[in-house]
């Protein structure tokens, strides 16, 4: 029998209602038995009980350092419950470390744990099928969630409060989790993992908004806070005012790099236009992130200044360049 790892961190899928509004506090044992999942083989490890919106950079690590534990403890597959704020950083920060077949599975839920018609049930057999099913070896780590199944990268909440909570806007989801099994849809390859062992602790990265009239004040802010590193989530296909751009060279010329990603939800950002366009913040050393989020962006660049600090950018550059997305 498959032996499965459950690392509880908290969320919607683990919240009561009290009165001071949803706080989460269900154990993963309660939330194994409020599933009905039958008869299974789980380790559960209560790692953490919190909504994911106050998770710290740090937590997020200890994350990815207990995954890799249970992995190497001997577990067949790691399925991990999470809040849904912000389950796509947890789900690509691991993916950027994890270098193993094995499936590790993060799932959870719209409607709180005491709700009447919960979804959280749901959500988790069909994260424990997609982790014990031969298809989702090799796709790194998987999010799942209202009967479908995404790669970390790319993967959003796209929605507040409807079920179907994520999506994966320019690549769609990998997996379908049906009554009769778990079926592909066709999935991309991924990058070599980072080095774990190499990283203490991520620095801090932040994420500055351009919007019409911004100007460069907060990237200046960002960097007196003790930002190491800024992404810029820029307008359309990677715009910004002119004010932006010079604070851009700014932050640039004195050794912090920024990235460039887009506040549209799809496509690649990439260097057309000037007068405080594209162009001139690829002229100013901005480095151009793919189709990134601003916040998967955040956590690549953090790891990128843990491996090489002296030039963080060259490392997220080669990091998207390989491989070309291919079905797998
Ligand atoms: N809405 C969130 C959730 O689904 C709260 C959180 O991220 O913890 O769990």
């Amino acid at each position: 029998m498959a032996r499965f790892r459950l690392i509880a961190t908290g969320g919607t899928i683990s919240s009561r209602r009290s009165p001071n509004g949803l706080l989460a506090g269900a154990t993963g044992a309660e939330l194994l038995a409020h599933s009905e999942l039958g008869a299974l083989d789980v380790e559960v490890d209560d790692l953490t009980t919190q909504g994911s919106y106050s998770l710290s950079l740090a937590d997020l690590v200890a994350l990815v350092r207990r995954t890799r534990d249970a992995l190497t403890g001997g577990a067949d597959a790691v399925v991990i419950t999470h809040g849904t704020d912000t389950m796509e950083e947890s789900a690509f920060l691991l993916d950027l470390f994890h270098d193993d077949p094995r499936p590790v599975v993060l799932t959870g839920a719209q409607r709180p744990f005491d709700s009447p018609a919960p979804d959280g049930p749901a959500n988790l057999a069909a994260a424990f099928a997609v982790a014990a099913d031969a298809g989702a070896r090799g796709l790194g780590p998987l999010l799942v969630f209202d009967g479908l199944a995404w790669q970390a990268r790319g993967v959003r909440k796209v929605e507040t409060l409807a079920s179907g909570a994520f999506g994966a806007p320019g690549r769609g989801p990998c997996l379908r989790v049906t009554p009769d099994g778990v079926r592909p849809l066709g999935a991309r390859s991924r990058p070599p993992a980072f080095d774990l062992d190499a990283v203490d602790e991520l620095p801090r990265v932040d994420v500055v908004s351009a919007y019409a009239g911004c100007d460069g004040a907060l990237l200046d802010a960002a960097v007196a806070a003790g930002a190491r590193g800024v992404v810029l989530q820029a307008l359309g296909a990677g715009n910004a005012g002119p004010a932006v751009t010079d604070a851009v060279g700014r932050l640039v010329a004195d050794g912090v790099p920024v990235l460039v990603c887009s506040r549209a939800f799809s496509g690649p950002v990439t260097p057309l236009y000037g007068a405080g366009g594209g162009a001139d913040l690829d002229r100013a050393g901005a480095v151009f992130a793919g189709d990134l989020s601003p916040w998967q962006a955040r956590l690549l660049l953090s790891v990128a200044l843990t491996h090489k600090p002296e030039d963080p950018g060259s490392v997220v550059t080669q990091w998207l360049e390989q491989p070309a997305p291919h079905q797998i």
